[in-house]
């Protein structure tokens, strides 16, 4: 029984499920399309034009 072997098989699951976990999270304030920091931008991307989907966080602020 190599113990190395089996200290990495276990350790490598949680690690590919991270990075499965960073690659499909949501990316908040980033362009669906092509990741562009839309944080300072309104409509549409100015990278690709993809429209920008509103965000929920800001809906009960406005007055
Ligand atoms: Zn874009």
């Amino acid at each position: 029984m190599h113990a190395g072997l089996a200290l990495l098989l276990f350790s490598a699951l949680p690690a590919c499920r991270l990075v499965h976990f960073l690659r499909t999270r949501p990316r908040c304030g980033l362009c669906d399309a092509c990741g562009y920091d839309l944080r300072a931008s309104k409509g549409a991307c100015p990278e690709c034009g993809d429209a920008i989907a509103e965000q929920p966080a800001d809906a009960g602020v406005r007055s």
